[in-house]
Order: structure tokens, then C-alpha cells, then sequence
């Protein structure tokens, strides 16, 4: 609490201010530094490969790179206007906080190269441990030198095994007919891996020849997951699947032609339950972008996390934990109630980017009172471009992560609903331990 003369002082002086003897402090510092001291794992990023400056570019961060498509607005916090980035390169690179813009991009441009050139290879690794991170889901179309086991592990990409079509009617808006030829791409690429040139006539042994062995090429490629970015393409509401309906279409068009929206959604409905089944008899969790947003034609109606029920209610899918990525944000309340499924998840991943911690601590209060063991920490870090790269990402999101837990978790203790232990447990199982349950991870230490 301020007293109303630190309301008129410049922040410097603020301090100096009298306080009330009864002022608390926002985060219990106990508590603070023990969750700072948490080795977390952060389940949904994009880390990039770090690459020589001849070498070229990195593009296997996702299979939906969104640089195709119109320019869109971003929230607020991820633009370099929130000074939450100036924060962060004063802690990774050590630039003063209120370096003028031209000489922070020259000093960042600077720091970013000689700290990559210096390090190499090791440089993934180094921005882990800036951010307190022991391990890395790495959301990419494939790994590489630079991202290795153990303190990174791979989600891959199935979408478009769930479009083995012609999805030229599917492409409505500039966002989808930008986005629809990248998951054909990265499906003739999933095909020339299987040493095929094009998919089965029929869906029984596109499903056997193609489908299946996909994911356990990505299974024993060390995928712990897999990854679902439908809602850019699509809405959630993956209906009951017609298996009969969904091998005529796909009989009807796989030698040619473009099937209806009504069709292709058809097959993709059979297709993705048959995804999600065979991944979690695999071992491989599921996770499902929902979010709001991104892209200037994004539909935010068709990634709400309700549209997932009938999906997360087929008995077929028990076997296959879920994770809701995002956490839905912002329709937290529908994410919560799917939460009461025993193999459903969420993350805070993208949120702790997005929000400020006061505002992640209020949701992550109202998630741990209801279901403490299915709240997973995630940052989404991606690479934003010279000045805003994955490494500050990851930073951003874990620092903002820790503070928003200690908010939370500072305000259950003091309205008595939990004890001091019972909070740090919280956030070891938010930060840590929830991962390790619903991504079945074996080999790494609770
Ligand atoms: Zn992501």
C-alpha cells in the first residue's frame, strides 16, 4: 500500500516515503525466492537453432510461421513499447534501462552477436539457465544441433496429417490461403520420409501407411508430444467423426479434385480423433492452440476451449492427455471446466507474455483453488527478430510466471486457504511437477 505523499514523488523517491507499519509486501519473500529457485520446465516454446551468420536462416520454428501472412496487431506487452523488454536485456546483456532506442538496438545488435559467436552451440542451453529453466519443450517442425536432449525435448507438428486433400477451398481469408500450402508442404515432407510420392487412394491405408507411421517416426525421433495449431485453419469443433463419410470423401478426392467445406471438415474430424487416439497410445500427449489470437483474420469464436468438449468427452480418447495451450486465454472459465476431465491440461504458456502478473496471478488463483495438479507453466518464447529474440521471450514469460505465482499463492496463504508449504508445493507442481505427469516423462527428478 502507498501512502497518498509516495503517490506524488517521482518513483526514486517513493521509496523514502513513510509506509504504514502495517504495508505487506505483494509476494512473502520466502516464498519468492523459493519459487525463483525452482529448476522449471517450460512445456510450449519455439527455440531456434543458433546459426552462423553465413548460414541460413532457421524456418523450422513452426509449422505455421505467421510471416506470410497481413500485418496484425499484437498485444500491447509483446511490442518493445512495454518496458518489460528493457528488463529483460538489462538482465540477459546488461543494457542499461533507458538507453535511447538507437543506441539500445546497436548495443543489443552488438551484445546478441558476440554472445552467440562465443558461445556456439551452447547458446539454447545458456538461455535456459538465464531463465531458470532445467528443460525445454521445443514446438518445431524439427530439431537440431543446438537442441538436444536433456534440456530439450521435441513436440512436432500434425496438422496437416489431419489435410491430405486439396485444401484450395479451405484458404477463405489472406491469413488461411497463406497458411493452408505450408501444411501441404510439411505433409509431402512427412510423405517423402516414408519414402512415398503421394498418399494411398484409401483412407484405411492412408491412416496405416502414412498417419501412423508419422507419429511413430516422431515418437522415436524423441517427440513427447504432439502439437495441434487447427484453430488458425479452423474451429475446435471437431464433431463426432462419420468414419463411412470420411472414407468417401477421402476415396472421392485423393486421386484429385477439391472436395466442400462440409466434406473436407468431414475427414479432418475422423482424422484428428484418429491423430489424438494413436498419439497417446504412443505415449505422446496432445496440445491445442487456444488463444485469442493471432493474425488479422483470426477467428477467436473457433479457438475457444468449449468447442474441445465432444472431443475430450469421446471415451476412445481417455488414453491421450490433452493440454489446452494458452489456457484458453481469454476464456479462462471454459478452460477450467474442461479441467475436471481427468486427461485434460492447461498452460499458462503465451499468457505470461501477454499479461502482467497481477492480472495471471488472478487467473492462476481462481485455476489452483479448483484443480491445483492440471495448471502446467509454459512461455510460448519465439523469435521476435534481432531485438526481440526467443532467449528474452523465455525470460520475459518465466520471470513474469514467478511473479504472478507468488501474487497468487502470497494471497491464498494470507486469506488462510492454504499454508506456507502447501504453497510451495503449488509452485513446484506448476513450474515442474504437473509436466512431468501429463507429459509422462520418465528420467527426470520431481
Ligand atoms: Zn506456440
Amino acid at each position: 500500500m502507498r501512502s497518498p505523499l509516495a503517490l506524488l514523488l517521482p518513483l526514486s523517491l517513493a521509496s523514502l516515503a513513510p509506509r504504514p507499519a502495517t504495508a505487506q509486501a505483494v509476494v512473502d519473500s520466502a516464498l519468492g525466492a523459493y519459487i525463483a529457485s525452482i529448476r522449471a520446465i517450460d512445456t510450449h516454446a519455439h527455440p531456434m537453432r543458433p546459426v552462423a551468420t553465413n548460414a541460413p536462416a532457421d524456418s523450422e520454428y513452426d509449422a505455421l510461421p505467421l510471416d506470410g501472412i497481413p500485418p496484425f496487431g499484437f498485444p500491447h506487452r509483446l511490442t518493445l513499447d512495454d518496458p518489460v523488454w528493457q528488463r529483460a536485456q538489462l538482465a540477459l546483456y546488461g543494457i542499461p534501462i533507458g538507453t535511447p532506442d538507437s543506441a539500445r538496438k546497436l548495443a543489443l545488435a552488438a551484445a546478441v552477436t558476440s554472445n552467440v559467436t562465443k558461445r556456439g552451440l551452447h547458446f539454447p542451453e545458456w538461455a535456459l539457465d538465464q531463465a531458470g529453466v532445467d528443460v525445454m519443450f521445443a514446438n518445431r517442425v524439427a530439431m537440431g544441433p543446438g537442441l538436444d536432449t536433456p534440456r530439450f525435448r521435441w513436440i512436432a507438428f500434425v496438422d496437416a496429417l489431419m489435410l491430405p486433400l486439396d485444401t484450395r477451398a479451405e484458404g477463405v481469408t489472406p491469413d488461411t490461403r497463406a497458411l493452408y500450402p505450408k501444411e501441404s508442404a510439411l505433409l509431402r515432407r512427412y510423405l517423402h520420409d516414408l519414402g512415398l510420392t503421394h498418399a494411398p487412394r484409401q483412407l484405411a491405408e492412408y491412416v496405416r501407411g502414412v498417419v501412423v507411421p508419422t507419429l511413430e517416426r516422431q515418437r522415436a525421433a524423441g517427440a513427447i508430444a504432439v502439437k495441434f495449431e487447427a484453430a488458425y485453419l479452423r474451429p475446435l469443433d471437431f464433431a463426432d467423426p462419420d468414419s463411412a463419410l470420411a472414407a468417401h470423401v477421402y476415396a472421392r478426392y485423393s486421386a484429385g479434385g477439391v472436395p466442400t467445406h462440409a466434406e473436407y471438415k468431414a475427414l479432418e474430424d475422423y482424422l484428428f480423433r484418429v491423430i489424438s487416439r494413436e498419439a497417446g497410445r504412443l505415449g505422446m500427449a496432445v496440445q491445442i492452440h487456444s488463444l485469442e489470437t493471432f493474425g488479422g483474420y483470426y477467428r477467436a469464436a473457433g479457438a475457444a476451449p468449449d468447442l474441445l468438449e465432444p472431443a475430450f468427452n469421446d471415451s476412445t480418447l481417455r488414453g491421450t492427455n490433452f493440454v489446452v495451450i494458452h489456457g484458453g486465454w481469454p476464456l479462462v472459465d471454459e478452460t477450467q471446466a474442461l479441467l475436471a476431465k481427468p486427461n485434460v491440461y492447461t498452460d499458462i504458456s503465451a499468457m505470461d507474455i501477454i499479461l502482467s502478473p497481477t492480472e495471471l496471478a488472478r487467473v492462476l488463483r481462481q485455476w489452483l483453488g479448483e484443480f491445483p495438479d492440471k495448471v502446467l507453466y509454459g512461455s510460448d518464447a519465439f523469435d521476435g527478430g534481432t531485438d526481440q529474440g526467443w532467449e528474452q521471450v523465455a525470460w520475459v514469460g518465466s520471470t513474469t510466471a514467478r511473479r504472478a505465482l507468488g501474487i497468487a499463492l502470497t494471497g491464498m496463504m494470507r486469506d488462510g486457504e492454504i499454508s506456507r508449504s502447501r504453497a510451495e508445493t503449488l509452485a513446484l507442481m506448476v513450474l515442474r511437477e504437473n509436466a512431468i505427469k501429463a507429459y509422462r516423462l520418465s528420467g527426470l527428478s520431481r
